[in-house]
């Protein structure tokens, strides 16, 4: 691990903040390392990866086509619902497997977790392992 960022060419930025040195002696330095791990910024992410990107991907390893197949293609979605004739805005959560063509509404104690429910964090739902779980439940899948 460095501190700095592995962006080679983060100093021709030339920011006022990368200066550096005493007058007739000054230069321009890499930033440090910050929220994007072991760049900067974005920017010297990016072209650090399409410089190194062969590099990495040799490391790593190629994959092959990734499928999910449509009996595991189950998610819950969380909407909020206005009703207009109520002027009252609620959450809804629908059970939805688009490749069977299944949008199913269910009720927020299906569509959460006890813990998600007790911090009244409306907008987390169960993943995807739980959502088929429920599909198999509610007889929607086998
Ligand atoms: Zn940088």
């Amino acid at each position: 691990m460095s501190e700095w960022c592995q962006n080679k060419k983060c100093p021709e930025k030339k920011t006022q903040g990368q200066i550096r040195g005493s007058k007739g002696a000054k230069y321009y330095q890499s930033n440090k390392a910050g929220w994007y791990g072991h760049w900067c910024s974005m920017g010297c992410r990016e072209q650090w990866f399409n410089e190194h990107s062969d590099t990495c991907m040799q490391s790593v390893g190629y994959i092959d086509k990734q499928i999910i197949p449509l009996e595991n293609a189950w998610y819950v979605e969380y909407k909020w619902n206005y009703n207009y004739q109520t002027s009252v805005s609620s959450p809804t959560y629908i059970l939805i497997n688009k490749l069977k063509g299944v949008q199913q509404p269910i009720t927020r104690e299906q569509a959460q977790t006890r813990d998600q429910i007790q911090r009244d964090h409306d907008w987390l739902t169960i993943d995807d392992t739980q959502a088929k779980e429920l599909a198999v439940t509610l007889g929607l899948a086998s």
